[in-house]
């Protein structure tokens, strides 16, 4: 058992933002990284709306900056991966059995990409099938891709493997957009890129071969009139979303439908049972179901740092 002041738990803009801030304000603070270390920039390209930098920054730079600058300010950040969480107690329990125990926790634990639910997409997954056109689009160099989605995640994973595959056909089940209006204009504009509307993809085909085997297309089926149809594609990259990392704590904090964590209005005290718990506090996206955005998480990992510090002063 090791015993820490606090304890941030997750690496995003969230997290990285509550070690700066609670390092500075002289409180003893350990970061746990978790399994993606840097959260879900570092599988993104061009951030362009990160205040602060007048050109594009690349995701995963940037996600590399914000943890410099926590050790810079003397935060210890460790690797390892949280299985267990006991939050009246204040102890996490790592991937190895160590057993994290701190008087204040920050839980940054962000949010996964969702998948479409298929078989077809485990049976091809890796193989075909993926959720980061940044970690593999470069397999498909000159081939024809898929991407799913109609959000700002779909129309990013475009363009960016538009540099780099043949052709990129964009799949909505819907006749509209809901990503940005800037990343809709240069998507709609592009000349490798094309849309289908109103579909969902029915089944992923492709040869099962252990080997030699993987994606070979999609079947489509029209939400507006059931139709099905097929488009040939080597890869097809699934971008419909994200889901909060809140599994360890079911049980222990209120959450809403989809799993995000709830908490007082204007505050980033998560509840349990409709009541703050000491100590506890709750940055980014595995707490906000609205915005959902890297400048908004930081905002949130700085009021946890200033509620946490607060909560250890008091004590
Ligand atoms: P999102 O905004 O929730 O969009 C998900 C998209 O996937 C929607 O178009 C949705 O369709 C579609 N979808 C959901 N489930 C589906 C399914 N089972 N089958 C087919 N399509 C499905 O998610 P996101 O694009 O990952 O973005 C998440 C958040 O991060 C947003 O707030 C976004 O603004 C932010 N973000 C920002 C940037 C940036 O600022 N550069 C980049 C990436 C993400 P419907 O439209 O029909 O619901």
């Amino acid at each position: 058992m090791k015993q820490h002041t606090l304890l941030v738990l997750g690496s995003g803009a969230a997290g990285c933002t509550a070690a700066i801030y609670a390092a500075r304000a002289g409180i003893k603070t350990t970061l746990i990284r978790g399994n993606q270390p840097g959260g879900q920039l570092t599988i993104t390209t061009d951030v362009e709306n990160y205040p602060g930098f007048a050109e594009a920054v690349q995701g995963p730079w940037l996600m590399e900056q914000m943890e410099a600058q926590a050790k810079h300010c003397g935060v210890e950040v460790v690797a390892d991966h949280i299985m267990a969480a006991d939050l009246t107690a204040k102890t996490l329990t790592g991937m190895n059995g160590t057993v994290y125990s701190a008087d204040a926790l920050i839980i940054a634990t962000g949010a996964s990409a969702k998948w479409l639910g298929l078989e077809s997409e485990k049976t091809y997954n890796g193989k075909g099938v993926s959720a980061c056109a940044t970690c593999d689009g470069a397999f498909y160099r000159n081939r024809n891709v898929a991407v799913i989605g109609g959000g700002n995640s779909a129309l990013e994973e475009a363009l960016y493997l538009a540099n780099i595959a043949k052709h990129v056909t964009l799949i909505h089940r819907r006749d509209s957009f809901r990503g940005e209006k800037v990343l809709q204009n240069r998507v709609l504009n592009h000349e490798k890129i094309s849309v289908i509307w109103n579909s969902a993809v029915d089944e992923i085909l492709g040869d099962p071969h252990p080997i030699t085997g993987g994606v070979t297309g999609l079947r489509l089926k029209s939400t507006t009139d059931g139709t099905l149809s097929e488009l040939p594609v080597h890869g097809v990259f699934i971008a419909i979303g994200h889901q909060p990392n809140t599994s360890l704590f079911k049980g222990q904090l209120d959450m809403d439908e989809t799993g995000y964590l709830t908490r007082l209005p204007g505050t980033v005290l998560p509840t349990h049972m409709g009541q703050p718990l000491p100590g506890v506090y709750v940055a980014g996206d595995v707490a906000d179901s609205i915005y959902r955005q890297a400048v908004t998480a930081a905002g949130m990992g700085c009021m946890a740092a200033l509620d946490a510090n607060r909560y250890l002063e008091s004590l």
